[in-house]
C-alpha cells in the first residue's frame, strides 16, 4: 500500500489495527482526503476516541516541541483546569516561551474577576512547573478575546513556529480553526503539510514563508470525567453556557446528589452555610439527608437521580468516596473534574466527595 497521511492530524495511515493510532478502515481510501478513524469521530461525532499513545510516542511528541525554537501555547479548559494540563510539558520546552490560553471563558459567570482567573491559571501553570509568559482567557466558539489573543501571538511568536498543544476536548481544534479561519479567506480548508520525521500526527500549518503553527495529537489524560462516562451522559453534563451558581443552605449530615454522577456529604460543618455549585445547568442537584442517600442512591439511580439514565447505569463506574478536611481561613473548591466544584466556605468542614472510580476530586482555593 502506498504510504497515505491522514489529512486531519498527519499521521500515517494504516488499515489493520482499528485501536492504534492512524487507523483507517479500507473503504475510507477511496476517497480524495482520507482521514483517520480518531479525526473522523471527532469531527463528525465531535467524540474524544482514546487512541493510546504510547508513552514512547508522548516523548517523543514532546522531544519534537523541545528541540524546536518556537513559541509553545498551551490551552486548558477553564472548566477542568487541572484535568488539561500536559504534564511533562515543563521538562521538555527548554528556552521556548510558553503562553497559557484558559479556553471555554464562555462557561464562566461573567461577573467573576478576570484578572484574579489570570493570576491563579499562573499559579497552577507554576505547581505544574511551567513559567508562563502570559495567559489570555478565550472562547474559541464565541470568539471572545479572541482577535487579541491573535494578535498577540503574532507579536510574541517573532517570526517563529507556534506548537499548540492541549489535551483533548480543551478546544484545541476550535481554536485553530478559529485562527485559520481569520488567517484564510476559505472556511473549512485546512492546507496540511507533514512535520518530517515524526510518526505522531503533527498538523503544520504554514503561517508565511519560513513560519508554521503546528497543532500537536491531543494528549489523553486519563482523570477527565469524558473517558468514563457514556456519550449520552456526557452531553447533559458538559456545560454548554453560561453556568449558573446554585447554592444550598446545608449543615452536617447533609448530601447533595448532582444527578446520580456525584454526591457531597456534608459530615461536618460549624454551623449551616451556603454552599454554591458550579455545574451544568442540566444537572438536577438534589438534596437529602446522609442516612437516607445510600437508599436514595439504590432505588432512584437513573430516575430521580440521573444521569445516568435508565439505560446507561452500567456503564458508569461506581462512585467512589475521597474524604477531605477543610479548614482554611478562606473559601475552597472542591473540584469533579470536568464536572463542575462546590465553593465551601471558610471554617472547618469535614466533607466526603464521591465521583466516579477515576475520575479525579480536588480541593483547591476558591476561584470566585
Ligand atoms: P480538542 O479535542 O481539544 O480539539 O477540542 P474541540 O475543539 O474538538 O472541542 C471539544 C469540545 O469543546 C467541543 O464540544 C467544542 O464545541 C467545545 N468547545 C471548544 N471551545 C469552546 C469554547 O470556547 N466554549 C465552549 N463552551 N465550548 C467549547
Amino acid at each position: 500500500m502506498e504510504t497515505i497521511y491522514c489529512q486531519g492530524c498527519g499521521v500515517k495511515i494504516q488499515t489493520e489495527d482499528e485501536n492504534a493510532l492512524g487507523y483507517a478502515p479500507v473503504t475510507a481510501l477511496e476517497r480524495e482526503d482520507v482521514i483517520c478513524k480518531r479525526c473522523f469521530r471527532l469531527k463528525h461525532y465531535n467524540e474524544v476516541q482514546d487512541v493510546d499513545l504510547t508513552d514512547d510516542d508522548f516523548l517523543a511528541l514532546l522531544h519534537e516541541i523541545g528541540d524546536h525554537d518556537g513559541l509553545v501555547v498551551n490551552i486548558v479548559d477553564l472548566f477542568d483546569v487541572h484535568g488539561s494540563f500536559v504534564k511533562g510539558l515543563n521538562r521538555f520546552v527548554g528556552q521556548n516561551d510558553i503562553i497559557l490560553v484558559g479556553n471555554k471563558v464562555d462557561l464562566l459567570p461573567q461577573s467573576i474577576n478576570f484578572n484574579k482567573i489570570k493570576h491563579w491559571l499562573k499559579r497552577v501553570a507554576k505547581e505544574f512547573g511551567l513559567k508562563v509568559k502570559d495567559v489570555y482567557l478565550v472562547s474559541s466558539t464565541k470568539g471572545t478575546n479572541m482577535e487579541e489573543c491573535a494578535f498577540e501571538l503574532e507579536r510574541l511568536r517573532q517570526g517563529k513556529d507556534i506548537f499548540v498543544v492541549g489535551s483533548t476536548n480543551v478546544g484545541k481544534s476550535t481554536f485553530i480553526n478559529y485562527l485559520i479561519n481569520r488567517s484564510i479567506d476559505q472556511h473549512d480548508v485546512i492546507t496540511t503539510s507533514y512535520f518530517p520525521g515524526t510518526t505522531l500526527g503533527f498538523i503544520n500549518i504554514p503561517l508565511d514563508d519560513q513560519s508554521s503553527l503546528i497543532d500537536t495529537p491531543g494528549i489523553i489524560n486519563r482523570h477527565q470525567i469524558a473517558h468514563y462516562l457514556p456519550k449520552k451522559d456526557l452531553k447533559v453534563i458538559t456545560p454548554n453556557k453560561e453556568v449558573k451558581p446554585k447554592v444550598f443552605q446545608l449543615e452536617s449530615d447533609q448530601t447533595l446528589f448532582f444527578g446520580g454522577i456525584a454526591r457531597l456529604d456534608i459530615d461536618k460543618v460549624d454551623e449551616r452555610k451556603g454552599f454554591v455549585c458550579y455545574m451544568s445547568n442540566d444537572i438536577h442537584i438534589h438534596r437529602t439527608k446522609t442516612d437516607k442517600a445510600d437508599l436514595l442512591y439504590d432505588q432512584h439511580l437513573g430516575e430521580l437521580l440521573s444521569p445516568p439514565s435508565e439505560d446507561t447505569i452500567d456503564e458508569v463506574p461506581p462512585l467512589e468516596p475521597h474524604t477531605f478536611q477543610l479548614n482554611a481561613n478562606h473559601k475552597q473548591d472542591i473540584v469533579f473534574s470536568g464536572l463542575g466544584w462546590v465553593t465551601v466556605p471558610q471554617g472547618n468542614t469535614s466533607v466526603t466527595a464521591y465521583a466516579p472510580q477515576g475520575v479525579r476530586v480536588l480541593i483547591r482555593d476558591a476561584i470566585i
